[in-house]
Parts: structure tokens; sequence; C-alpha cells
């Protein structure tokens, strides 16, 4: 989904670190999804980070077997659990994520900090502006070459995983293609970009 590799976090040795339920590995805690139980004994996902007992897990497909496999949500949340399906886990993991960067972006877009289709985008990009290129998942009509070039010449991520239908949900408005501008909010989006679940949908 994003073209350019992330640049890697800076390490926080304070940063609080969680076992994931499924490898096992430790990590740190926001690079991790966190599920929690409902009082009606379903699976909630939780991306705020707030407190709570929760169940850690790596935001990939090969984890949330494991984890299913050895009933990790269940000894790590201490409860009986009615469990959906694997798919139906992965694709709340998605929905959640993905309602996220949507709001961080309405966001951004209500702080005036984007640069809203093909012209303006293009200017944003050239004039060395731009922190984030997202392109519609479903654009039509083009491949967006030129701009692709040019955020590949400035080193800016690019961004294919929302749909036309969530960038309008976020802008208010149909465009296909999108500028971030400020630092925050695209760094903001890409850190929930790494918690989309890994493995095919
Ligand atoms: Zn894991």
């Amino acid at each position: 989904m994003v073209s350019q590799p992330l640049q890697p976090k800076t390490q926080d040795r304070r940063s609080p670190q969680r076992t994931c339920v499924g490898c096992r590995a430790v990590k740190a805690k926001e690079v991790l999804i966190r599920f929690y139980a409902s009082p009606g004994g379903s699976l909630g996902i939780d991306l705020t980070g707030k407190g709570g007992r929760g169940a850690y897990l790596c935001p990939r497909r090969s984890c949330l077997e494991l984890t299913l496999k050895r009933k990790g949500f269940q000894h790590a949340l201490g409860v009986d659990l009615k469990l959906p399906m694997e798919e139906t886990i992965l694709e709340a993991m998605r929905t959640e994520v993905v309602k996220k960067i949507v709001s961080l972006l309405g966001l951004a877009c209500r702080a005036r900090r984007l640069a809203v289709g093909s012209p303006a985008a293009e200017g944003t990009l050239r004039g060395g502006a731009a922190r984030l290129l997202l392109l519609a998942k479903d654009a039509e009509g083009s491949s967006f070459a030129t701009l692709r070039a040019e955020a590949e010449k400035q080193g800016t991520p690019i961004l294919t995983l929302l749909t036309k239908a969530q960038l309008a949900q976020a802008l208010g408005r149909v465009s296909q293609v999108v500028v971030v501008k400020d630092p925050h909010f695209a760094c903001g989006i890409l850190h929930y970009v790494e918690k989309v679940p890994e493995g095919k949908a």
C-alpha cells in the first residue's frame, strides 16, 4: 500500500512493551493492536491504546491464526469469548484502522492541511511541501503517472489504501487525489497504515 519503506520509528525505550498473543514477540505497545472483551463476551478492537485489560496482537494474519489456535484471546482476557471467524476478525481490524485514517484525514482537511485534486497536489509536490500523497484505490481514468513520478522524486510516500468513497467521506467532496502537507498528520496516518493487517484479504 505504501510504495516506499516508511522511516523506521525511533525506538523509545520508555515506551511500554507488550507481548503479541500470537507470535509472543515483545514489541512496543503502539505497533500492536489491542483487543478487549466487551461486557457481552464478544471481542472488541481498540486503537486508542487506552487502559483496561487487553490482548495485544501484531497486525498480521499469521499472528491471528496462532492466537486462534492457542486460544490466546481467551487466555489473555481471562473470559469465555464468543469469537468470530478469522476472516471476520481480520476485516474488523482493517475497518477500524481505515476508520482512524479517514478520521485523521478529515481533521487535516478541516485544519486546511491538505491539497485536494490533481493540480493542487502536483503544485504542492513540486514545491516540496508534500508529506504524503493519497491516491484512490479504485481511481478511474488515470494511473497518476506524473504525480507518482514527482512523489518518488521528492521521496514522498504514496498511499493507495482508501477508496474514492472513503476519501470523499474525509474530505466532504469527491476527489481521487489528496496531498497531506502537515508532517504530523502525515505521520499519524502512516502510523495507522502500519496497523493494517498483513496477509491476503
Ligand atoms: Zn505477533
